[in-house]
Parts: structure tokens; sequence; C-alpha cells
């Protein structure tokens, strides 16, 4: 079975949900340039994935090749998912590809994508139908007319058209489009907008009367992939621009956590309009075969409170309880206490609402709030922590008399990121901002960055909260932004807040 799905037109949560349902059950991906890598995240881990990069002008030729490869993989893999930019059958050569699978008898399936006009529209508030100046649309590829002398273009009707045009790969053109459209009589002055990256947090949008556009859009240096909207409905609404306006449109984020929590960072940067980078600094080892583990774990009805300190401890417990075929019943008789909203989310996950959570997401606010909640005088406490979490919150549960078993499930590990390349981003001024969400991440961060590339720079740095900060002075980084709130969220509100004063 092949199925043909359409990757939306650049985010990676705009694909359909049919469309990443299928890539999930996919034995094979085939994708373009123009599909999102994201989403290959979607696909399972023993898929085997194939990067077809056409570009634009290489010719019939290296289609014909994707045709080859897509029959080629249709008889020896169950399912197969050709994964294309936009829609797949809008000048996405999909129409060819659908002919091919069923001239050679192979089953297939269409899931059809958001294209590349309908989402730039909408990203940028240029409506391309509205009752009151435009009751039609046309869809043209500006490609197709380079250099030919028979055009299956209509440009008289274009050029008369009432309502709204839109060109797919018009770039390189553009000069020609505007000039033929111009020779068959339309209005000169009429609106154009030329939207590129759209949906993407690097989106831009360019706006002339059709006669000034080309120009514009080479002093903008406007790269491909780019549509263009001619038509009233291409002077748009700058009120109705609500993507750009997002609270981190155009910044470019930072993120240095492990891959796993960079990659939540990031898709959270990208809600809020802003461009993540993401820079592993750390790896996550799990410390599960040590012996002061597995001897906490055959003595668990013996603790009066389980701790949490972060959704990653959390996360490596349990998946290696459930690695026994065991669950949260082995400690059914003690209370579980988490040290803020996303270790408790993280603890949902496996069916455990915890008994505490402090109003203050710090080891230290956990334990003093924690010891005003309740007595501890002679319980037992266990702590399922990082190994390099600091001894404050110990020492305030021993000093309320609690018998305190620390017990770390994980340890992180500095994790060997390209240097060279973002020392230079930094010192060129293409980051905005750096984040740190854990004293770890500083220390491995700055392991590889020198400090004074970032003292000497205009990037602004955030911390999650005062421990990371505290690592941070150390060092003499300035910080510009700390969480209220000690969480992600409450990282990106800090950021916000910050951009709002500038
Ligand atoms: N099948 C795709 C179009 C493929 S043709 C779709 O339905 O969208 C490639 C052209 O699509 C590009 O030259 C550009 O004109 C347009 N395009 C694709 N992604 C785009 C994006 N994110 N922003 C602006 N234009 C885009």
């Amino acid at each position: 079975m092949v199925y043909l799905v359409g990757a939306g037109p650049g985010r990676a949560d705009l694909i359909t949900v049919r469309g990443a349902e299928v890539l999930k059950s996919a034995d094979c991906v085939i994708y373009d340039k123009l599909a999102n890598p994201a989403l290959l995240s979607y696909a399972r881990p023993d898929a085997e994935i194939i990067h077809v990069p056409k570009r634009i002008g290489s010719g019939s030729c290296k289609q014909e090749e994707i045709n080859k490869l897509l029959v080629e993989k249709a008889s020896t893999r169950r399912t197969v998912v050709r994964l294309k930019g936009g829609d797949p059958c809008i000048f996405g050569r999909g129409a060819e590809e659908a002919r091919i699978l069923a001239e050679a008898g192979i089953d297939f399936e269409i899931v059809p994508g958001i294209t590349a006009a309908i989402a730039a529209s909408e990203y940028t508030g240029v409506m391309l139908t509205d009752r009151d100046y435009s009751s039609q649309v046309v869809f043209v590829t500006g490609h197709e007319a380079e250099g030919k002398t028979e055009s299956n273009i209509d440009w008289l009707l274009l050029a008369k058209l009432p309502g709204t045009i839109v060109f797919y790969m018009a770039m390189g053109n553009l000069d020609f489009i505007v000039g033929r459209l111009i020779q068959n009589g339309i209005n000169e002055e009429t609106p154009a907008a030329v939207i590129a990256d759209a949906t993407l947090p690097t989106q831009t949008i360019t706006k002339a009367p059709l006669n000034l556009i080309a120009n514009k859009c080479k002093q903008e240096k406007v790269e491909p992939p780019a549509i263009v909207v001619i038509g009233p409905a291409a002077a748009g609404n700058t009120s109705l621009n609500w993507f750009m306006k997002k609270p981190l449109f155009g910044k470019t984020i930072l993120v240095t956590r492990d891959r796993h929590g960079n990659a939540v960072f990031a898709d959270k940067i990208i809600r809020q309009g802003g461009n993540p980078i993401k820079f592993d600094t750390i790896k996550i080892e799990q410390l599960t075969q040590t012996n002061r583990f597995l001897q906490a774990l055959t003595k668990f009805n013996e603790y009066d409170w389980i701790i949490f300190t972060s959704p990653n401890g959390a996360r490596i417990f349990f998946d290696y309880l459930q690695s026994l075929s065991k669950d949260a019943r082995v400690f059914a008789s003690a209370k579980i206490a988490a040290i803020g909203t996303q270790t408790a989310a993280k603890l949902a996950d496996f069916g455990i609402s915890p008994d505490f959570v402090p109003t203050v997401f710090t080891g230290k606010e956990l334990g003093n709030q924690l010891i005003s909640h309740t007595n501890l005088q002679s319980s037992k406490v266990l702590l399922l922590r990082s190994q390099l979490a600091s001894n404050e919150l110990i020492d305030i549960l021993q000093q309320a008399g609690a018998d305190v078993d620390n017990v770390p499930v994980y340890t992180t590990v500095t994790e060997k990121g390209d240097c060279d390349w973002l020392t230079e981003k930094i010192t060129k001024g293409l980051i905005d901002w750096l984040t740190f969400t854990s004293p770890s991440c500083v220390r491995a961060f700055f392991e590889q960055i020198k400090p004074d590339v970032v003292k000497s720079g205009n990037v602004k740095v955030a911390s999650i909260g005062p421990v990371t900060s505290a690592q941070l002075e150390k060092l003499g980084v300035r910080i510009d932004a700390q969480a209220a709130e000690h969480t992600i969220d409450g990282l990106l509100d800090a950021v916000e807040e910050r951009e709002k004063e500038n």
C-alpha cells in the first residue's frame, strides 16, 4: 500500500490526523525537501527513511527516479508513505505518482494536505476570498511559464480576473510573470504580496503594488519557498496578521537541555511563534542498576513518603518499574510528593496523583513546605532524583526528623555539540535568547562555549529559577529574565515579559 500524504505547508503540526496516522504505520517513508523533517518523529524507529530533495528545474529525470523508487519500495514493503510538502497533488506531481502506481497495479490512497496558498494567506491575514472583493481564486504555477513558447497559462484571462491569483514557484521568474500580466492589461498598481516560509517562525510577507513587487523582493532578499498573491486580497489587513503578532514571533531561542527535553521545549517555543534552535548539552544516563537503587526497590512498603524532583526522575523510575512488569502498587501505602506541575504531570502519565506539590517549584521550598504540611518526625522518606541534585532538600528533611534515603535514578553527562557553529551564531547576533533549565545544563553549556562569547554579545539569557541562576552568576553571566514559576512555561512567560518591555 502506498499513501501519498500531504505534509502540510511547513509547520509540523499542520499535517492532518490521517496523515500522522499513516506515517506511524509506515515501513518506508520517502519525503520531499518541503516536508518538515520534524514529521519523521512520527515514523517508527525501524522505518526506512529516504530523502528525495527534488530541486525546481532539475527536470523529469529526477522525478522518474522517484517514480521508480516508489514502485520498487511498494513491491518490497508493506506500507510506503510518500510524504510531500503542502497537498500532494497541488503542483506536487502527486497526480503523476498516482498514475504510475495505478499503472503498476499498486494500491494507493491519497491523504490531502494544507496547500501553501491557503496556509500562507491565513497565516498573514491575506484572505484569498472575501465577499466584498474576491469571489474567485486561481492557483497558477510560476515555473511552467519560464522560457516556454507554448504556455498553458492564459495570461489574458488572469489579467482580467476579478479575484485573487496565487502563483506557486514564482520567485525565479517574478519579473517575467509581472511583465506578462501588465502586457495583458492588468492594472499595474494591483496589490501584490509575497509570503515566504509560510507558517514557520521565519515567515515573511512583502507587500507592494504589482509593478514594484519584484524589486522590493530583491531588496528584501526574499528567498523561496514563497507564494505570490495578486489582487485586492493582497493588500491584506495587518490587524488580521495574527501569527506574526505572536509574543515570540521572529525570536531565535536556543534550548540547552537533553534531546528529549529540548524537543518538548522547542514545541512550546514554536507555539508562541518563536524559532527554537536545539543544542543538546547533556545526556541523561539511567542509574537503575546500582545497588542503592535495587535495594530501595525491595523495600518500597517501608517508605512513608516518596519524592520526585524532576519529570526525568519520574519517567525513568516508572519505565524501569514497567520493565519489571510492576506498577505503582509497589508503594501503595506511601505518600507521593512532586516538586512542581511538570513532575506531577509526568506522574499522572503513570496513574499517580501526587499527595503534595509545593507552591514554589524548588527543592528548598518543597522541603520547607512539606515539613509544615506534615509531621515527618521518624518517617522514612525516599528521594528518587538526579545524582547531581544538591543536599539542601535532604538537610531540611533530616532537620525535621525524617530518615532520608537519597537514591539517584539518573545522572547527566555532557554532550558535545558543534561549538564553533554556535559561537559564530552568538557572535554574529543571530540568536536572541539562551535558555537554561538546570545547573547541569549551565555547566555543560559553558564547558563548551566560553562565557566571554555570551558576555560580549547581544544575546539575552533566561533562567528557570534561582538555583540555575546561581550557577550562571558564578560564571559572571548576566541574567535578563528569570522564571517566576520554575517551569519551562514560566521561563517562556519571563522571556515574553522581557520582550514586551523592549
Ligand atoms: N504541493 C505543494 C506545492 C509544491 S510546489 C503545496 O501544496 O503547497 C513548491 C512551491 O510551493 C514553492 O515554490 C512555493 O511557491 C510553495 N510553497 C511551499 N511551501 C511554502 C511555504 N512554506 N511558504 C510559501 N510557499 C510555499
